[in-house]
């Protein structure tokens, strides 16, 4: 589904502001075709812009992925702390001991001692 749009950065279809671009090409006459997709209803739609347009439109983008990355890096903190709660709740609780942080017998498979010499010498 191939639509004009009206506002630069807008899906035609269903008013999401979340169009990605998937290509571009530039015309002689300085302006550029950007072939956007909207990831909420699947729309594809290809505008023509002018570089004006499309240094605003590359500053929108980079600022959704600096909000992405700030909403990414929150999730990744957010579960780093519940690991590090699970694993002080574990110790007080005294179900961890020496033996759950010994290599596993299938990892010690993996790699066989005369191996591991050959590793380091290397
Ligand atoms: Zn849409």
């Amino acid at each position: 589904m191939f639509a004009d749009m009206v506002v630069l950065s807008v899906c035609p279809g269903c008013g999401s502001d979340l169009l990605q671009p998937l290509g571009w090409e530039q015309h002689a006459d300085g302006e550029v075709l950007v072939e956007l997709r909207c990831p909420e209803c699947y729309a594809w739609v290809q505008i023509s812009h002018t570089q004006a347009e499309m240094r605003a439109l590359d500053r929108l983008h980079a600022s959704f992925r600096d909000e992405l990355r700030c909403a990414y890096e929150a999730r990744v903190a957010e579960n780093m702390e519940a690991l590090a709660d699970s694993l002080r709740d574990a110790f007080e609780r005294d179900l961890l001991g020496p033996d759950d942080f010994a290599p596993r017998l299938s990892d010690r498979r993996r790699v066989r001692p005369d191996q591991q010499e050959r590793r380091k010498a290397a």
